[in-house]
Parts: C-alpha cells; structure tokens; sequence
C-alpha cells in the first residue's frame, strides 16, 4: 500500500469516528495548561488530574507562581514523576511569565521554548490546543503509534516523526491527528503489546500487515513440512508391507 493511501484511510477513519478528540488533561485557561502539559512529561493524564485542582486553586496566576518557593509547589506535586525539576520548572515559569510576557502564555514556538520546562513538544501542545495554530506535538505515543501504521518510515527521533507527519497530513487535520494518535496509542495500540485483535485500523496498519503475512507464511510452511513428512512415512509404510509380503511368499514356496 503506498504511504499516500496509508494517510488517506488513517484520516477518514478517524474523522469519521473521532471528530471531536481532544486532550484528556483538564484545565480552564492557557496558564492552567501549560502548567499541566510541563507536569505531564513522563507521566500519566490521570495523574496529572489528580494533583492539579489544589495546584490551580493555589496557583491561579503567574504572579502567585511567581512568589511561591520550589518547595511548596513540590508538595503539591510530590506524586508525580520527577517532582523536584518539575516544581522549579513551574516556578522559573512563572517568573518569567511575569518578567518577560506580561503574565501571558506566549502564542509562539520560539517564546515558548524559552519558558523553563518547555520543550518542543509542550510548545507544539499549547500553540495547536491554545491558539489553533497547525502543528503537532510528538509524544512517545504519537512516535510509536505512527511508525507501527506506517505513516512515519524511519523516522528515529521525535523531530523526524513530526516533519513526515506534516509533510503527509492536510494541514487542517495537524492538530487533531496528535489526540487521535495519542490516544489510539493510550488505548489500543499500547507499547507493550498492540491490541491488534480488537483495533479498526487492520485494514491499512503496516505492522499488522507484516505481522500477519510473516505468520501466515510460517502457518504454511509448517503445513508444507508436515505434508512431506507425512507423504514419507507413507513411503516407508509401503516399503516394509512389501518387504514383508515378499517374506512371506518365500517361506511359502
Ligand atoms: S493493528 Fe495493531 S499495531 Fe496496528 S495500529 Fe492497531 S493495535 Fe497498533
């Protein structure tokens, strides 16, 4: 299947069955998430949701971030990954929310990138979700999930991953691809093992496709030595029950 049609279907299905996908961190403004897509690296949605209520109750502003100590914020973060970097990300961020933007969230890749904690993939987040604009942020499910479709070819690193993506997909659909990759990848096509048996994208996945040619050539093999062994036991068969007529006809005459 060429990668044009691979992209094709990918983008049918989903728009047809997921057309309103959207980010499963909760948050009510850009501030909030930018907080939590910072939190949310190298750990899970879920838990993020679970420790910023109290972080944005006591946290509403960048001036309040701002002001705060890297241990306080550290107690309201202490049960996700990597508390201690990411309590003075959050606290460097708010500071340089508060001196160098006004108190905004930055509407821009570059600006983004120089908030403590940001990295491309939070920056691609906050400009697609917050300001509509067409990119799209590259997790390790966006990167694993992509390359097990098909739509990515040696793509090895995250900036690889996101420039093939934004070469073959419209751009209308740049954003919502990242949930739709995010969360097949969260749901069905998990690192561990892809729960290929119950996912609707056999059609046009390429590791399906490998995968079940790969064990259906082995299926036939197994058969075609099986016939042989069985044609040659046959053989013997024959071989014995006329060496052995022939002894008794001998002994006979
Ligand atoms: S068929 Fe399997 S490998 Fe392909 S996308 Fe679905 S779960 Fe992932």
């Amino acid at each position: 299947m060429l990668k044009q049609e691979r992209y094709r279907l990918f983008v049918d299905y989903f728009s047809k069955n997921q057309p309103n996908a959207v980010t499963e961190l909760h948050y009510s403004n850009p501030f909030e998430l930018l907080i939590a897509v910072i939190l949310s690296a190298q750990c899970t949605d879920k838990r993020i949701n679970q420790v910023t209520p109290a972080l944005f109750e006591r946290y509403p502003t960048p001036q309040s971030l701002a002001e705060s100590t890297v241990e306080e914020v550290f107690s309201y973060i202490r049960s996700v990954s990597y508390p201690n970097n990411k309590a003075k990300h959050l606290v460097g961020m708010g500071q340089m929310l508060v001196e160098k933007f006004n108190s905004e969230v930055p509407d821009n890749m570059a600006d983004l990138q120089k908030l403590p904690g940001v990295g491309r993939k939070t920056a691609n987040v906050i400009v697609s979700v917050i300001f509509d604009v067409p990119a799209i942020a590259v997790d390790t499910h966006v990167f694993r999930v992509s390359n097990r479709i098909g739509l990515t070819t040696n793509a090895r690193t995250p900036l690889a991953v996101e420039k093939q993506l934004i070469e073959h997909l419209p751009k209308s659909t740049l954003s919502i691809a990242h949930h739709w990759l995010i969360l097949h990848g969260r749901y069905i096509c998990i690192a561990r093992k892809p729960k290929c048996e119950i996912c609707p994208l056999t059609y046009f996945c390429k590791y399906y496709e490998k995968n079940n040619t790969e064990s259906a050539l082995l299926k036939a093999e197994a058969a075609k030595q099986k016939k042989l062994v069985a044609a040659k036991k046959k053989k013997q068969n024959a071989a014995t029950h006329k060496a052995l007529k022939k002894i008794s006809v001998d002994k006979n005459s």
